[in-house]
């Protein structure tokens, strides 16, 4: 990408965070601005997209916490990064019967995509439905509901190696006109890490923490909760053993190498649960979690739902929802965590 290789010129070495921001977000050519990420067709597959089943235990989250708040007459429904909109399509569909919700709901979609937010205009069209570029932009006056799923893995990350008991900034660099990883010749103040073993790699992803004191704050003043779903990792604070580099490109279903089609493959990295707990914890905000998204799809309905689902579908359906079912609790069961954050 021409941009990064010019920045690149321009100051030697840029961050990991800096060349995914512009591959991801770059106005004209970055990935999550124009891309169709999502479905057979695109890069990859979510859960909303496996099945119905997923948007609709959402849907029985969102009926749930509504209620915990007192079933008020008005709140803010918030989803971060909604996709094709087909998590919020199911999550509305299942919860049309509960008596109030939909009546008291403001929807709210935030979205950096433009062709995304045309597919979920689509999707949701006859529903009063805003778009916003940033979370900062809504404008609230009544509790709210966040949902998010895999939206924090987007978020751009830096990366440090550990060298002989100091740790250093890792910096993409060209060698030619090939991309490449280097380190900073300064070394990086970030903690005491006692398990850490020599060229091990910390990630750190600070757009997600500022994310989290966002939700925080806007929490504390509104009252509410959110639900964050995405793959990631989970350790002891003051103990911590998992070292390591998540950071991955995938194209068409597949692992992609890094430096390869920039702007034209999906980079993420996985979510640090551990760091989006402690921020939350900082800011004074309850949080319950990281649950499996096994246990949470099982705690919210999710064996009963396909069974309901089951009364009436064919030999067919009935085998697909068995695998969608598989696919949710089992395959994505463990490496896919819940947390919620609310109010004390
Ligand atoms: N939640 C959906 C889509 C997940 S893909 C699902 O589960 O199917 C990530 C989504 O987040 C996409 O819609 C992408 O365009 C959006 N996104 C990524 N980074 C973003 C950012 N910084 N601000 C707003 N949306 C973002």
């Amino acid at each position: 990408m021409q941009l990064i290789i010019d920045l690149i010129h321009k100051k030697g070495a840029i961050t990991v965070a800096e060349f995914m921001e512009i591959a991801m977000y770059q106005p004209e050519q970055g990935y999550y601005i124009n891309c169709n990420p999502l479905g057979k067709d695109g890069d990859f597959i979510t859960s909303p997209e496996i099945s119905q089943l997923f948007g609709e235990i959402i849907g029985i989250y969102v009926a749930d916490t509504w209620l915990k708040l007192g079933a008020p007459k008005l709140f803010h429904l918030i989803e971060l990064g909604p996709g094709k909109g087909t998590l919020m399509f199911d999550l509305l569909r299942a919860t049309k019967h509960v008596d109030g919700l939909h009546q008291a709901m403001q929807i709210h979609l935030v979205e950096r995509n433009h062709y995304l937010a045309k597919v979920q205009k689509k999707a949701l069209s006859n529903l009063r439905v805003t778009w916003h570029k940033t979370l900062d932009s809504i404008q609230l006056n009544a509790p709210i509901i966040i949902i998010a799923n895999e939206f924090f893995d987007c978020l751009p990350i830096n990366q440090y190696i550990k060298l002989q008991n100091k740790w250093y900034e890792r910096l993409i660099t060209l060698k030619g006109s090939n991309y490449c990883f280097t380190t900073s010749d300064i070394s990086t103040e970030i903690g005491i890490h006692p398990h850490a073993k020599e060229s091990d790699i910390l990630e750190i992803c600070y757009a997600a923490s500022d994310m989290i004191k966002y939700i925080s704050k806007i929490l504390k003043q509104n009252s509410g909760h959110a639900l964050i779903i995405d793959y990631g990792y989970y350790y002891d604070p003051s103990n911590r053993k998992i070292y390591g580099e998540t950071l991955q490109a995938i194209k068409n279903h597949k692992f992609h190498s890094f430096f390869q089609d920039v702007g034209k493959a999906d980079l993420t990295a996985h979510v640090d649960f551990t760091n989006l707990k402690q921020v939350a914890l900082e800011n004074n905000i309850l949080v319950n979690g990281p649950l499996s998204q096994q246990e949470f799809l099982i705690t919210y309905g999710i064996n009963i739902r396909a069974e309901i689902l089951k009364q009436h579908a064919s030999l067919e359906q009935k085998a697909e929802i068995n695998l969608a079912l598989n696919r949710l609790t089992k395959e994505m069961g463990q490496l896919f965590k819940a947390i919620e954050l609310k109010i004390k």
